[in-house]
């Protein structure tokens, strides 16, 4: 097996006396799709945002490209192609879509004329509204800029907190096909949803938690194929 891109190993998290991740470890093979489900509040969030840099680990190591970015912040990760799609978007909603892309690449000092085009061809949504603020794009599309928003940055990789939340299941579909192309494209995915099933579905790769610890991981079809762990920790569809 080849070194993973990504690599986790006994990761906490605390909100001063709350221990929201208790010691996660998992891996990201390159160009894989990983994903941790898990129910509200096993700490799914903490994790990736731990991971991006948003929040400073109580312990463990993470290391990207066989290199220790336990406690790099954000900024940093994203120059050396490490980002993330937040939870709940957080488009700029009074600014143009054509603006928030260009946030995207700030990193580079410059506009990235050249990759938000290529948005464009594959978002044309976007291309046709590229004027307009925003917040005037529906909740499947304001998902979409946020993806094309990190995928100026051309991530190695990329993390995704709940993509799906909040969509219709058309939309749904489409934001899992946006997803999968992604990955198909040689990103790196790493997939944090509610949607258990579907993400298992698209992933290579899952980890399942529960109170802030991994409590089963393998082949993502092996999990799916597992009653016991479909009925206890899946749901329903
Ligand atoms: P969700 O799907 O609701 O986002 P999650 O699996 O992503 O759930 P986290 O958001 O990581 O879980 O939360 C894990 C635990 O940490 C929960 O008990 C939550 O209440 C707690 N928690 C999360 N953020 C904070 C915070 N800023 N301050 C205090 N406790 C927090």
């Amino acid at each position: 097996m080849s070194d993973p891109i990504l690599s986790v190993e006994d990761l906490r998290v605390s909100y001063g006396r709350v221990q929201a991740v208790r010691g996660v470890s998992f891996e990201a093979e390159q160009g894989s799709l990983v994903t941790l489900v898990g129910a509200n509040g096993a700490g799914k969030s903490s994790v990736i945002n731990a991971v991006s840099g948003m929040l400073r680990p109580a312990g463990g190591r993470i290391t990207f490209r066989g290199q220790d970015i336990t406690r790099t912040p954000a900024h940093a990760l994203v120059k050396r192609g490490l980002v993330q799609v937040p939870e709940g978007r957080q488009i700029l909603a009074t600014l143009t879509i054509e603006d928030n892309l260009q946030m995207g690449a700030w990193h580079t000092g410059g506009t990235a004329q050249k990759s938000i085009t290529a948005m464009y061809d594959r978002f044309p949504v976007l291309a046709e509204r590229r004027a307009l603020p925003a917040g005037a794009l529906s909740g499947g599309e304001q998902q979409m800029l946020a993806i094309a928003r990190a995928l100026v940055a051309e991530p190695a990789v990329m993390l995704m907190d709940e993509p799906s939340m909040g969509l219709a299941p058309k939309i749904v579909d489409e934001v899992f096909r946006v997803i999968e192309e992604i990955r198909a494209s040689g990103t790196t995915v790493v997939l944090v949803e509610q949607n258990a099933r579907r993400a298992l579905r698209a992933a290579d790769h899952g980890y399942v938690l529960q109170t802030g610890e991994v409590v089963h991981s393998g082949p993502a079809a092996d999990l799916l194929a597992d009653e016991r762990i479909v009925e206890a920790y899946l749901g329903v569809d």
